[in-house]
């Protein structure tokens, strides 16, 4: 078998778990299958690199900074291949350079093209277990980008598809994949199993366990995922296409703290508006979520819309410029808002839903702020000091916990 094991930070945040994550990965080796290990920078150290960025420039180029962040996985790998060494088997530790692992030239949220598999086989040949730095790639010059926060998962994914692997394992600080955050909700249940597109949309609605890139792969090439506690070895969730007679009405709910509200006020009430807006931010890859268009009035309207907190000044920078554009008298921005989201593909079968959803979060006073939904999802936006709160009403309300 050809195994591709992933672990994240936590997995290898200090020597301890450095040699657990290693046997690990030998016992797999010892039982005679190929092993190829994915790694993500230990503990925090992403985060302080970035930290240390912005007290040099708090606007860095983005070049400089896919450069900088690729170091956390260069480390762990180089660690990983120093204690297996010292345990007496045959590793090598490879970064994305070497892999010649191929992305697009979007540096932060790269996309990656193309895997070449050449080396890792003949590492492989060799019997040598093959340790791939997560979350890197490179671009057309050769140029070090990185595939956006959490983006190792989908180094894995990747790897596993182009590799044809037997298995896809994600080992985390969590058993699997829980109805909701276990940090947020305590008594939230274990998942068994999830489908993809369920995964996907608990992973873009901020359920952090996995990418969300990483499952719109997985998805794409048919990857069977399981993921897993690098601590113990429980069973855990296999994300997988749909396969369950029965569905769960709601699989899960998410929260995302990471969003800003903007509301452009008094454009035109004509045909055409919402385009130039949007077009606008579209060309500037800013990402647009929730949006909320006012009933118009004495010729104009509001429309509001919610963004990624990272992309808040890019958006902002567009809304000023062409403000003359869409003929608008003015913005608002507010930040301190959270999306607070339920996922299920029995959602479409069952009324009701979201009249359940509203009126949990009615009975703890908490206010709606925006809404939006889909086939398989319910997503509202609250004030962010009130999302974790929304997220246990929410869990009780559909009876979620253990
Ligand atoms: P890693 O470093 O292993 O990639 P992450 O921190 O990226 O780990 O993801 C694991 C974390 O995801 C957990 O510690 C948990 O707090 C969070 N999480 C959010 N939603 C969920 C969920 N529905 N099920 C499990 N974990 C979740
Ligand atoms: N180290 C990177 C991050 O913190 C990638 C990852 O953990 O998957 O985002
Ligand atoms: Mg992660």
């Amino acid at each position: 078998m050809l195994i591709v094991k992933k672990f994240g930070g936590s997995s290898v945040a200090n020597r301890e778990r450095i040699f657990n994550v290693a046997r690990r990965c030998i016992e797999d080796y010892k039982a005679g299958n190929d092993v190829v290990v994915v790694l993500s920078a230990m503990g925090d150290t992403t985060d302080e690199l970035i930290e240390m960025a912005h007290s040099i420039n708090p606007h860095p180029p983005k070049r400089e900074m896919d450069m900088l962040l690729a170091v956390g996985e260069q480390m762990s790998v180089a660690y990983m291949g120093m204690a297996m060494d010292s345990l007496g088997i045959p590793a090598i530790s490879l970064n994305a350079f070497q892999v010649k692992m191929r992305t697009n030239s979007s540096y932060g949220s790269a996309k990656l093209k193309r895997i070449d598999t050449e080396r890792i086989r003949n590492e492989l040949e060799m019997r040598k277990i093959v340790i791939i730095t997560g979350f890197q790639g490179i671009n057309k010059m050769e140029d070090l980008t990185t595939l956006g926060r959490g983006g190792s998962d989908t180094t894995a994914v990747a790897l596993a598809a182009a590799l044809h692997a037997d298995a896809c394992e994600i080992y985390t600080d969590v058993d699997g994949v829980y109805t909701a955050d276990p940090r947020i909700v305590p008594n939230a249940r274990k998942l068994p199993e999830i489908s993809y597109s369920e995964m996907l949309e608990m992973a873009s609605l901020g359920a952090k366990v996995l990418h969300n890139r990483s499952v719109e792969l997985a998805k794409k090439y048919g990857v069977q995922l399981v993921v897993r506690s690098s601590l113990n070895t429980n069973e855990g969730t296999v994300v997988k296409e749909a396969a369950r007679m029965e569905r769960m009405i709601v699989s899960g709910v998410a929260s995302d703290k990471n969003v800003a509200r903007i509301s452009v006020m008094g454009v035109e009430n004509e045909p055409g508006v919402a385009f130039k807006v949007f077009n606008s931010l579209a060309k500037k890859n800013i990402n647009v979520d929730i949006i909320l268009q006012s009933v118009g009035r004495e010729g104009t309207k509001d429309i509001a819309f919610t963004v990624a907190k990272d992309d808040l000044d890019a958006a902002i920078e567009v809304i000023k410029e062409d403000m003359k554009i869409f003929t608008a008298k003015g913005y608002e921005v507010e930040t301190g808002v959270a999306k607070v989201s339920i996922v299920g593909a029995g959602m479409t079968t069952h009324p009701g839903v979201a009249a359940k959803m509203f009126g949990a979060l009615s009975a703890g006073g908490i206010n709606i702020k925006m809404i939006s939904t889909s086939e398989i999802r319910i997503t509202v936006v609250v004030d962010e000091n009130e999302a974790d709160r929304a997220v246990r009403l929410i869990h009780d309300a559909f009876d979620l916990a253990d």
